[in-house]
């Protein structure tokens, strides 16, 4: 999540290879006249080798301004996973955008979907749409509030929910400011943001089952939920400890406090029935948004009938473009293609993913380099360090060399390979071998120049 400021970008342009990213330089300066930062979200800032600006993207492809081509692994940062502009959710769209946008109404299209969305996801009994994972998750918590009568939510380190004042709390916090491990300080995470929301948020280190069971127990009757990124993508993409789902299913269940699953990476990209299927644990609440319509901006709350039909009980959610028909489509036609030939998409993404891993494992042991590779096919993660695997946030804050990865990655988009700032690679449908074999001699060349 770190952001680069202005002047750190720039320079970062002018290393590596002068004049490939001249233009998207220019425009760099020129927007920064008008778009504060020059971007429109301060997590784009931080991509080495500066924020690129493209032009069109295609498949598992993107084409910067300047003409060079791509692999993408970043795709929208997590919702294209049947590949750019692909051919089912475009035509859907289309078909859709002569009779309307947006009606300030229902469709029958939402009603497909959700009665789809019921069969596909374990917890949904019931499902709210909305626009952004962000949005989600503040209706998962006014939810879980409306429910129980409670106030606190308790949050992990290293887990992000989204940008707003409630839940952006304590995604990276530094060393100086964290605390000690066992009762981690809760540390806002932007300038700006009201301190009010510290009440009403409870930090603790992720992955550690003890801990979270004495917190839990004793603190039960002020708890109203446990939000988790099931598997955390948001921090070295770290997979839950055998037990520790379970667990934290078990201690919600008899404690009367909500467990959401915040899958808004996970979510149609681990597996249809998101992480939840794929690990077996059932959440009360879950949110999803990003791959469930492959680009288009969709998200949404699905879970137990008990605590949704609380929306026709006094809790208040509302949205304009909730619902909104090319959305909508999207998401039908993504589904449909993500259902064909009984999982085929996911095969492919899994076998791309899983050569990749093996591919660049074997690419930083023979420049002799100390690579740690974590996760799915889907969705992984590239750390330089000695350690066998990351836990949790202060693992990877103490044992990565962070500055060292930002080179990798930097290299790499010289090399025509994009993957995210901060080491997490995805895959999607449109990934064939050929992508994965030009990935992986980007990456010795890569691993060459560190
Ligand atoms: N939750 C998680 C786990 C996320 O990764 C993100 C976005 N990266 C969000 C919530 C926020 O979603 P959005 O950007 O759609 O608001």
């Amino acid at each position: 999540m770190t952001g680069l400021n202005e002047d750190q970008a720039r320079r970062r342009g002018h290393e590596g290879q002068p004049g490939r990213y001249r233009q998207s330089q220019a425009l760099f300066e020129q927007a920064q006249r008008f778009l504060p930062a020059g971007v429109s979200s301060n997590f784009r800032l931080g991509a080495p080798p500066l924020p690129l600006y493209y032009r069109r993207a295609e498949g598992g492809h993107l084409y910067d301004v300047d003409g060079n081509d791509y692999v993408d692994y970043v795709l929208g940062m997590g919702p294209i996973v049947l590949g750019h502009a692909a051919e089912g959710p475009v035509r859907r769209v289309e078909s859709t955008l002569r009779t309307g946008q947006l009606f300030g109404a229902q469709s029958p299209l939402e009603v497909e979907l959700g009665e789809r969305v019921c069969r596909i996801v374990p917890c949904a009994e019931r499902v709210r749409f909305t626009s952004s994972g962000t949005e989600a998750v503040q209706l998962a918590f006014r939810l879980a509030r409306g429910f129980t009568g409670k106030r606190r939510i308790v949050k992990f380190e290293g887990h992000y929910h989204g940008w707003m004042d409630s839940a952006y709390v304590s995604v990276n916090p530094g060393e100086d400011v964290r605390g000690p491990y066992d009762a981690p300080d809760s540390v806002l995470m932007s300038r700006g943001q009201s301190e009010s929301i510290l009440q009403d948020i409870l930090v603790l280190p992720w992955n550690n089952l003890e801990l979270l069971t004495r917190t839990l127990e004793r603190r039960a009757d002020e708890i109203a939920a446990v939000i988790m990124e099931p598997v955390n993508c948001n921090t070295c993409v770290i997979p839950p400890r055998p037990g520790y789902l379970e667990g934290a299913r078990e201690l919600c269940t008899r404690l009367g406090i909500v467990l959401i699953f915040d899958e808004v990476i996970t979510g149609f990209r681990l597996a249809l029935g998101g992480a939840q299927e794929k690990l077996g644990v059932t959440p009360d609440l879950a949110t999803f948004a990003k791959a469930i319509a492959n680009g288009f901006p969709l998200a949404m709350v699905a879970g137990r009938a008990a605590i949704m039909d609380q929306l026709t009980q006094g809790v208040v959610h509302g949205g304009t473009y909730n619902g909104g028909v090319p959305a909508v489509a999207a998401a039908l036609a993504t589904l449909d293609a993500l259902a064909q030939d009984d999982g085929a998409a996911y095969r492919r993404m899994e076998e791309a993913g899983q050569a990749l891993m093996a591919g660049l494992r074997a690419a930083a042991a023979r420049a002799d380099q100390p690579f740690l590779v974590q996760g799915f096919g889907a969705v992984f993660h590239t750390s330089f360090t000695n350690q066998r695997a990351i836990h949790d946030y202060r693992d990877y804050a103490r044992y990565t060399d962070i500055p060292r990865l930002q080179r990798f990655v930097g290299h790499l988009a010289d090399e025509g390979v994009r993957t995210s700032a901060r080491g997490t690679w995805m895959t999607c449908a449109a990934h064939d071998g050929a992508d994965v074999e030009r990935t992986i001699a980007a990456a010795e060349g890569a691993l060459r120049r560190l």
